[in-house]
């Protein structure tokens, strides 16, 4: 029976060759399991590297860089436990060892596939590989010793290239701390500069900004120390291109950053410049989508940290403990929708969470990362740059371990909670009420909870004296709707100034600047230019853009206005979670917001948009069709075109 399975021949003459064709011995199981985990981890790194290099619409990896030699060892030990099984398997005499062998070839395959072809449904690759797995193994078993000398030789290849990932991850950071190490300490006396990024803290929800709730009580006194801006917009509605903006000065528009590409290397940025001119630079994040550093905002910055990998989850990101993990999730859901059952529930989130626990960074733990930072800085002496991204007030606004509920609606039952757990996937068409009141109060207990986060920073700082010798830069990066316009709820998908008013608070050195509120409007892509001016490298800098500096110290000569404020943004789709099919679908906004008015337009559609802030912040009343204000739209319509260079093209966001 065995001989129709086996292909016959030269190699019946060959003692190996047939006892290959046996099948795997319980004892060769194991060491073939060992090795095919090596393969696996190497190969599975490979395929995902080209893909992202070469083919994927995708270019964000959307993974921790460590996955490079984290996976091999996630794979490794998942066929090790595979080994140990199938070696049980193989003991059962010769049908044992048959299907020992051919699940074993079968479930390497598999990880490999899945990755290949990402898009193909899961469960499909499955039964793709269990039928290439039994061919594969009858094809190898026909040719054991050259299957043999072929294991011998690889083995070297497969353990030592997660070693050289390895070494690339850690060998680069030792290489730029050696190369900061390397320049010489700036001359003269050079503050140091604090960049706190909140992220998706709207202005509006601020009571430092007139919101009914005090929910920003460390903000409020920072601003009695510094310079608030009242009117401060974000160059667009969402983190990545906003980033990127007042890191480089540059419009979204003119940078590659987008939902699918990282910020390349064309633009230089804020951290760059500082770095070359001796500052220290580190960067510590909890935005993974789109701050880590596979975003590119991380170019520059000697330290870099982004994801956190406690435990189980730094071995998420093999693709054999991905893609089962969101199968289970898959199948949870479809039980307990079809059948009611939910016996599955907690063995879906329980491991689910285990695995995921990296993906949710708090501001306690950035916090400590950065303190942590510089306590161990080998040259105290030396000024920095450091950037903060909070998380906290992001989407899913579920309160940080120990934040405390404050606001209006608790969640009634488990689909309320579980409302603001999905909410970015939440279908928002239907919403009552009260849903969208509740979804909002717990948004304010995030932000509410991450600025008492950054009150325990600023005390730090301010008991080891070091906000006396930094500027501090706090702000956001964009805000966030709540439904104010029919469908608007999230950011990234409107520019209305719900999305684009944002806090600007800066505090110089000692606090020495008495407070002040500044109420012209500006662009956060001013911040670069702005930053190096009050260093005192305002000159030989090429950020574009305008200081601000002059709006708070009178002995600045700022040159000409700030720039004006546009901001750009090629729209997601609140409910759909994959970005290829927004891209497709969705028109370039772009809009302008000066003294106290606001002009915007969707490029394809004719009806433009003209607010009065100042009568109408809720923008409401659109009075681009009044003919009293046909003069200020012409103006408005003049300046945004000059900016943009004219309509622009969704194929400007996405290179
Ligand atoms: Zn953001």
């Amino acid at each position: 029976m065995e001989h129709t399975r086996t292909p016959q021949g030269d190699h019946d003459h060959d003692p190996g060759a047939r006892a290959t064709a046996r099948g795997l011995g319980p004892l060769s199981v194991f060491p073939l399991a060992i090795w095919c985990g090596l393969a696996v981890g190497t190969l599975e790194v490979v395929i995902v590297v080209i893909r992202k290099q070469f083919v994927d619409l995708n270019r964000l990896y959307w993974m921790p860089r460590q996955f490079l030699w984290l996976t091999p060892i996630a794979d490794v030990a998942i066929f090790a436990g595979l080994g140990v099984v199938l070696g049980v398997v193989a003991v059962m005499g010769r049908p044992g060892r048959w299907l020992a062998s051919r699940l074993l070839f079968a479930m390497a395959l598999l990880p490999l596939f899945w990755v290949a072809f990402p898009r193909i449904y899961g469960p499909a690759g499955v039964l793709f590989v269990l039928g290439a797995g039994i061919r594969l193994t009858s094809v190898i078993e026909g040719r054991g010793p050259w299957f043999r000398r072929f294991v011998v030789w690889s083995t070297p290849i497969f353990v030592v290239s997660p070693m050289l990932f390895a070494a690339w991850t850690l060998g680069g950071d030792a290489l730029a701390a050696r190369r900061e190490a390397g320049r010489p300490v700036p001359t003269g006396s050079r503050p140091n500069v604090l960049f706190v990024v909140l992220d998706t803290v709207a202005a509006g929800h601020l009571g430092l900004y007139g919101y009914g709730r005090p929910t920003s009580p460390t903000l409020g006194s920072l601003a009695e120390r510094g310079t608030r801006f009242g009117r401060a917009v974000a160059p667009s509605s969402w983190t990545l291109p906003s980033h990127a903006s007042f890191f480089t000065g540059y419009w979204p528009h003119e940078v590659s950053a987008g939902w699918l590409t990282p910020l390349d290397r064309s633009r230089p940025t804020l951290a760059e410049f500082l770095g070359k001119r001796g500052y220290a630079t580190a960067g510590f994040v909890a935005n993974n989508w789109y701050c880590a550093a596979d975003s590119g905002l991380g170019r520059g910055f000697t330290v870099y940290r982004d994801y956190i990998l406690p435990d189980l989850a730094s071995f998420k990101w093999a693709v054999l403990v991905d893609r089962p993990l969101e199968g289970l999730r898959v199948i949870d859901h479809f039980i307990r929708e079809r059948f009611g059952l939910d016996f599955l529930r907690p063995l879906a989130r329980d491991l689910w969470w285990r695995f995921n626990s990296g993906n949710r960074k708090e501001a306690a733990q950035v916090n400590s990362e950065f303190l942590s930072w510089l306590d161990q800085r080998a040259e105290p002496s030396r000024p920095f740059f450091a950037f903060l991204n909070y998380y906290d007030a992001h989407y899913p606004y579920e309160l940080s371990a120990g934040g405390v509920h404050r606001y209006g609606l608790r969640p009634r039952d488990k689909r309320e909670l579980e409302l603001i757990q999905n909410w970015r996937t939440v279908d928002k068409r239907n919403l009552e009420p009260r849903e969208v009141d509740f979804v909002r109060d717990s948004y304010d207990d995030c932000v509410a909870s991450l600025d008492e986060q950054l009150g325990l920073l600023v005390d730090e700082l301010d008991r080891r004296r070091m906000l006396e010798t930094t500027w501090l830069v706090v702000l956001s990066d964009h805000g966030e709707s709540f439904g104010e316009h029919p469908g608007d709820f999230g950011h990234g998908t409107t520019l209305y100034q719900t999305q684009l008013h944002v806090p600007l608070v800066i505090v110089p050195p000692k606090g020495t600047g008495a407070r002040k509120v500044i109420d012209d409007t500006i662009s956060l892509r001013d911040l670069p230019a702005t930053i190096v001016d009050l260093l005192g490298w305002g000159s030989e800098a090429r950020f574009p853009g305008r200081s601000l500096v002059g709006f708070w110290d009178s002995r600045v000569k700022t040159t000409g206005d700030p720039s004006p404020a546009l901001a750009e943004v090629v729209p997601t789709d609140p409910v759909e979670p994959d970005p290829a099919k927004v891209m497709a679908a969705r028109e370039v906004w772009s809009s302008l917001t000066r003294n106290g008015w606001v002009y915007l337009r969707r490029e394809g559609r004719s009806a433009d948009e003209l607010y009065h802030l100042e009568n109408d912040p809720g923008e409401r009343l659109n009075l681009a069709a009044d003919p009293g204000e046909r003069a200020r739209l012409e103006e408005m319509r003049g300046i945004l075109n000059r900016l943009t260079g004219g309509p622009l093209s969704r194929d400007q966001f996405q290179p």
